[in-house]
């Protein structure tokens, strides 16, 4: 079975189970896990930051950020598709108690006029805006990249009304390797950043956030309260940090095979998609229009493939550490051949 149902599948390798098993451990709540506190101080460094927090997953990331950036009935705008919306349970009402403001957009790019608009004034009777939050690569669209300048343009609005950025890059690896530019020139942009070491890189377990010292140990306290200090969590850390030093400069393979199964796909002329999506791990594309997409999953399940729902009508293939050029191509095939047997 080819998984490309996400990238969030993969198993440890050999070598990462290896460098878990031998990684120096402490209580994490107390600040003495050496290789927590390595790895923090390594993405620190990747990204520009001055401090940095290891916490189990991107969500709680997500939302230790949002509530301290924010106070309870402020306002945060984001991307209408972006996963803070869509996948964190409504978080942001139970944690921060926050109201969002969501923008529909075509690629994950918010238009930056839509954002001014959104952004109150400063009445008592208005809630207070105090947020943006960015995704890039943005995961519902497809894995779009949020162009660097698009980026400067939304920090600088942000900077000019008084507020603060907040930068979901659970994949911003990928979009740094797609585009050259290192991930610290997109963080300097924005004041929290979340990333994630779960999704291609392949550990199994875990996301970071960066920003000021003072932002980090406020954040060490949310983490805390949501019952996320881990003890010897430097098992987990370990992996991450061996992830981010030796899958990270490969994630180019995952972006070339996912144009090469978006491609084969567009060939086909059975299944419509938009190669300009096309841009890193993701490709999503529409189905049938008279299946659902339980259907048409099945018939590619059938097939040999597994993918996951995308957006009303999509489907979505993430392409990942364990799958190569080969099952790209043959992953490729097989949806054609599932289309084609629904079609016929
Ligand atoms: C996966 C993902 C998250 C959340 O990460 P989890 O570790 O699954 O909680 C946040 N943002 C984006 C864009 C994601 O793709």
């Amino acid at each position: 079975m080819i998984d490309l149902r996400s990238d969030t599948v993969t198993q440890p390798t050999e070598e990462m189970r290896r460098v878990i098993a031998q990684a120096p451990v402490g209580d994490d709540v107390f600040g003495e896990d050496p290789s927590v506190n390595r790895l923090q101080e390594y993405v620190a460094e990747l990204l520009g930051k001055e401090a940095a927090l290891f916490v189990p997953s991107g969500t709680m990331g997500n939302q230790i950020c949002l509530a301290v950036h924010c106070r309870s009935g402020d306002e945060v705008i984001l991307e209408a598709a972006s996963h803070i919306v869509t996948y964190e349970t409504a978080a942001p009402a139970v944690i921060a108690r926050v109201q969002l403001v969501p923008i529909a957009s075509e690629l994950g790019q918010m238009p930056v006029e839509a954002i001014q608009r959104a952004i109150r004034p400063p009445e008592y009777y208005f809630p207070r805006t105090a947020l943006i939050c960015l995704e890039n690569t943005h995961n519902r669209h497809g894995g779009t990249i949020l162009p660097l300048s698009y980026c400067q343009e939304v920090a600088q609005l942000a900077r000019q009304r008084g507020l603060a950025v907040h930068l979901d890059g659970a994949r911003l690896w990928n979009a740094s390797v797609a585009t050259g530019i290192p991930p610290r020139h997109y963080a300097e942009l924005a004041d929290s950043v979340m990333v994630s070491l779960s999704k291609g890189l392949g550990a199994p377990v875990g996301s970071v956030i960066a920003g000021s010292r003072e932002f980090i140990a406020e954040a060490r306290r949310w983490r805390k309260l949501l019952g996320g200090g881990m003890r010897q969590a430097g098992i987990l850390a370990a992996a991450g940090l061996y992830a981010l030093q030796h899958h990270l400069e490969r994630l180019h393979e995952d972006h070339e095979h996912a144009r090469l199964f978006a491609q084969l796909l567009a060939e086909s002329a059975l299944l419509q998609l938009e190669l300009r999506r096309v841009q890193t791990n993701i490709v999503v594309f529409r189905y049938p229009a008279h299946l659902t997409f339980a259907q048409f999953a099945q018939a590619c399940r059938q097939e040999g493939v597994l993918l996951s729902a995308g957006m009303p009508g999509y489907a979505r293939a993430v392409f990942h550490l364990h799958i190569g050029r080969q099952q790209a191509i043959d992953a490729a095939h097989a949806v054609i051949r599932a289309t084609r047997a629904l079609l016929t």
